[in-house]
């Protein structure tokens, strides 16, 4: 199993300094690298005054696994910090409930015993999460912790045995974990609010495919709260952009990154407000069998989706875009085209290389965010619906 994003750099500062805020495109989908362990705040890489008093500050932090890059503007550069760093806290306190990856949270204490306490605010995202099973006909199903061990997801990856894949497959699911609210008062933000408990043993909560969205959702309304007028965040390739660009009014410009050769843009979007996240196969991967299979899995058969390219989703909730991202991955290019075309607020775009080149079919809305920029894109070998 390989990840791009923990593959180490020269350390936070592997960017060079800019003498004004150039807005390269950020890669959706490309994860930016960074040194493992770094620390907040080094990374401060680009800062512009501006005639009208106002001021652009880019920071960088390492968090959930992977680098959160932001780039604010605020009516000062002491304004624009501090929001950046109250926004880098906020997803601090998120990684702090979320993360399976270690036992001091609420959904690491639910793995590593079975039931653990959790706040207001963790159950409100669980039942968002679940929220977006539903919709997806249980394409995202975050519920499937016993399947990601039974395939080693987390490390070289391995098949399991049919005993072991059956299982997992009985241990996933969200009839697996009941939720209880409790009686405590949600203004005091007690963890002890409610509690969270697995019914099958084993049965645990992954939160990799909504926690970055939940995070950058969180840090846009952290910004935004302390006086950020515009911003744009990278959160190891899922892009979120609220305000306007520096330069020039109007849209920012994505690229999205091939999906075998992630250096390499595809399709350029623009982008006025919301989210962009994408799924592949590609950044994290196992061979199985002579074939690659992503990290991502698909809850209907328990196996993990075979590479057929790459998925980018926009909506104007990150965590959205995140999980459905997941989910349309699991449906594949036709299925998911089909669902996104069917929802008001989903763009989709799928990349998926074939023998005669890169075909690209997205739906009406994402057709609209390309249009913009078309005559900038490369030349694809097909198109369908763009
Ligand atoms: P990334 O971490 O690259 O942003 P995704 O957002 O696609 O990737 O999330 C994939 C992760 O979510 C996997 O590593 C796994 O932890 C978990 N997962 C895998 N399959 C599913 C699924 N069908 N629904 C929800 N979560 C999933
Ligand atoms: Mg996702």
């Amino acid at each position: 199993m390989t990840r791009k994003g923990e593959r180490a750099a020269a350390g936070g500062l592997a960017f060079a300094c800019f003498a004004a805020l150039a807005l390269t495109p950020p890669a959706v989908g490309a994860q930016v690298e960074t040194a493992e362990g770094a620390d907040r705040a080094e990374g401060v890489r680009a800062e512009a005054g501006r005639a009208d008093g106002s001021a652009w500050l880019e920071r960088e932090a390492f968090l959930m696994g992977t680098a959160l890059r932001v780039k604010a503007r605020a009516g000062s550069r002491e304004v624009a910090a501090v929001a950046i760093e109250a926004a880098f806290d906020s997803v601090d306190a998120l990684e702090r409930r979320l993360s399976s990856w270690r036992d001091d949270t609420a959904l690491g204490r639910l793995r590593a015993e079975g039931r653990s306490a959790a706040g207001p605010a963790t159950l409100e995202l669980l039942e968002n999460a679940r929220r977006w099973s539903r919709r997806t006909d249980g394409a995202f199903d975050p519920t499937l912790g016993a399947l990601v061990g039974a395939w080693d997801l987390r490390g070289e990856g391995r098949r399991p045995t049919s005993a072991d894949l059956a299982s997992a497959r009985a241990a996933s699911g969200w009839r697996c974990f009941e939720v209880e609210a409790g009686d405590g008062d949600a203004a005091g933000g007690a963890d002890e609010f409610g509690e969270i408990a697995a019914r099958c043993p084993g049965a645990w909560i992954d939160a990799g495919a909504f926690g970055k969205g939940a995070a950058l959702e969180r840090a846009v309304a952290t910004l935004r709260a302390r006086g950020a007028t515009s911003g744009l965040l990278d959160f190891g390739g899922q892009i979120a952009v609220f305000g306007s660009p520096p330069d020039a009014p109007g849209d920012w410009p994505v690229s999205v990154a091939h999906p075998d050769r992630r250096d390499e843009p595809a399709v350029r979007l623009a982008l006025d407000a919301g989210s962009v996240a994408t799924a592949s196969a590609s950044e994290r991967f196992v061979v199985l069998r002579d074939t690659v299979r992503g990290h991502v899995l698909d809850p209907g058969t328990g196996e993990p989706v075979e590479a057929w390219g790459s998925v980018t989703v926009h909506a104007s909730d990150p965590m959205a875009a995140d999980a459905l991202a997941t989910a349309l991955f699991v449906m594949g290019p036709e299925e998911g085209l089909d669902w996104a075309e069917a929802r008001e607020g989903v763009a989709a775009l799928f990349l998926r290389p074939g023998p005669d080149g890169l075909e690209i079919a997205c739906d009406a809305e994402m057709s609209a965010m390309m249009e913009r920029v078309r005559e900038t894109t490369s030349k694809p070998e097909t198109w369908k619906g763009c």
